[in-house]
């Protein structure tokens, strides 16, 4: 059998399947249907079992997690969260609500707290999901483990599970969720994990089937023969070619950057021929925190990143909370659609503080490294926005200060922008998905999320025609730029400098080195006057 959906990247991966399973919906408040003393019962044993077993977890971990996981332990059997999961009980909840609602009160009060008590909220978050798990007798929820390497199928991967992922044991991604700019997607090229995202029918796909994820086709196929793997395995014995500069055929130079998360990934990307760093995404180091990171914390994480850079230009964005990427410390009110929401340089700008925190430490790291920082914005909607941000990190001693491109009117008011900014960065990820009104964490229009589109291509010549007209350089570090040959027409449309997970960046650069600069944009030109995403692609790819 093989299921289809929408390929990230060309790599191949064969392995069995293992399942994340579904997140739990919160129980529902209905009446308890046992007694009171029965249900309380079947609470204390199911604490005690999730006590027992991240004693077992740590204890087999050892080092620090041991100390960890001990004390979570201990918070299992905390006498006043036992007493007010009882009491609620008493008032007719049924076991899991009562566990919901107490856990709720309990994190609700640590975090208004602060310090180490917040610090301790995922912890009890946790402990809530794994006695709800074992109430119903599901498995429970989240990053599956295991000790031989699989095939990860789950619904989408948020951010934060992501940062928990052992991505030592997982050969490939499937999605049934998810488009090709969703984290899962940015994630996969991020890790060269081979990936299908969008993939109707993945979750019906039992635990241990064996499949062969093959991303450049976008199949997976279950069941495979013995010739099929083998095909696979002599396919990753790829050769490798010679990493130079970026270049086109006729010598313009257009540097290839690297996307990065976190300072660990430079040493492979500069393995990988990066030039310097296009984007790094700040938010991906905080994910999991739910207190705003100090000055000094930052200033260190930012510190090592620009060491690893000396003389070489580095993009740090700021923090763009919101939608899939929530920080504890930036949230605002519940919104229904998030990505429509106080996201990116809104959120910021509501939480004044949490920026110019995150710029001082930016100005200290770049004085005390030699890399070439520049910094820009996410989510920036016109003029006005770009002159706040430029004034505020100007006079916080950032040299370099640009914005993003993801929002469309910025695109429509380029030529203004850069009467304040020293550059902009197309996110084209975002880009598409506010052109084209499709959420690109939704797996049923995902084939909406195409960067091909010529309305998509047309406002970013308008950046390429802004930048120009200005002489300021327009980088790409969407997703769009890992594509060869977009990323030819992306230059042809004004692009300077293009920024990708570093595995793109050998097909890139060898699809740049075909063409001269005037083919580029006579490319350009086709795509752009394109009735459709399809026909876009088809035109500019005729050779
Ligand atoms: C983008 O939107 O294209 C982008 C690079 O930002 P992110 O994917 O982190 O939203
Ligand atoms: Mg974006």
């Amino acid at each position: 059998m093989q299921l289809q959906g929408m390929g990230i990247g060309r790599g191949m991966a064969v392995g069995p399947v293992l399942r994340m399973p579904d997140p739990l919906p919160e129980p529902a408040d209905v009446a308890r249907a046992a007694g009171a003393a029965s249900e309380f019962a079947g609470v204390d044993a199911a604490l005690s079992a999730v006590a027992a077993e991240l004693t077992d977890r740590g204890s087999r971990a050892g080092g620090d997690a041991r100390d960890m996981l001990e004390a979570a332990a201990q918070m299992a059997r905390d006498p006043t969260l036992i007493d007010d999961i009882r009491a609620r009980i008493d008032t007719g909840r049924t076991g899991q609500r009562a566990v919901f609602e107490a856990v709720g009160a309990f994190t609700a009060e640590w975090t208004a707290a602060g310090g180490l008590l917040a610090e301790r909220v995922a912890d009890l978050d946790d402990i809530a999901r794994r006695v709800i798990a074992h109430l119903r007798g599901v498995p429970l929820p989240g990053i599956p483990v295991s000790d031989t390497p699989f095939v990860l199928v789950a619904a989408d991967l948020a951010p934060a599970d992501t940062a928990l992922l052992d991505l030592t044991m997982v050969l490939a991604l499937v999605t049934s969720g998810g488009g090709p700019t969703s984290h899962t997607a940015i994630l996969a090229r991020q890790k060269s994990i081979p990936a299908i995202v969008a993939v109707a029918g993945a979750l019906d796909l039992a635990d241990g089937t064996v499949v062969i994820v093959d991303a450049a086709s976008g199949s997976v196929t279950t069941s495979p023969t013995d010739t099929e793997i083998r095909a696979v395995h002599e396919r990753a014995r790829s050769v490798p070619v010679p990493i130079t500069d970026g270049a086109l055929k006729d010598g313009t130079k257009i540097p290839l950057l690297a996307n990065l998360g976190s300072p660990d990934e430079a040493m492979s990307a500069i393995e990988l021929g990066a030039e310097g760093v296009g984007l790094f995404r700040t938010e991906f180091l905080f994910l999991g925190s739910a207190a705003a990171p100090t000055v000094d914390d930052q200033r260190a994480r930012y510190t090592e990143l620009l060491a690893r850079f000396p003389g070489r230009k580095v993009v740090v964005r700021v923090l763009d909370a919101g939608a899939d990427k929530p920080l504890a410390f930036l949230g605002g009110e519940h919104e229904d659609n998030p990505a429509l929401g106080l996201r990116g340089l809104r959120a910021l700008r509501a939480n004044e503080s949490v920026l110019r925190e995150q710029l001082t430490a930016l100005a200290q790291a770049d004085a005390a490294t030699d890399a070439e920082l520049w910094v820009m914005a996410p989510m920036v909607s016109d003029a006005e926005e770009t002159d706040y941000f430029v004034t505020f990190a100007r006079e916080l001693g950032l040299r370099t200060v640009g914005v993003m491109a993801e929002v469309p009117s910025l695109a429509l008011v380029a030529d203004r922008v850069f009467e304040s900014a020293d550059f902009v960065s197309v996110g084209t990820n975002d880009l598409t998905q506010y052109t084209l009104a499709a959420d690109r964490t939704l797996g049923s229009v995902a084939r909406y999320q195409d960067p091909w589109h010529p309305a998509v291509l047309r406002l970013i010549k308008l950046v390429g025609d802004a930048g120009r007209a200005s002489g300021r350089p327009v980088g790409i570090c969407g997703e769009a730029a890992a594509d060869p040959q977009l990323a030819v027409v992306l230059v042809g449309l004004g692009a300077t400098s293009l920024s990708m997970a570093p595995a793109a960046l050998a097909d890139v650069r060898a699809e740049l080195a075909l063409h001269s600069l005037a083919e580029a944009q006579a490319l350009a030109e086709r795509a752009v006057t394109a009735g459709s995403a399809a026909e876009a692609r088809a035109v500019a790819t005729l050779r």
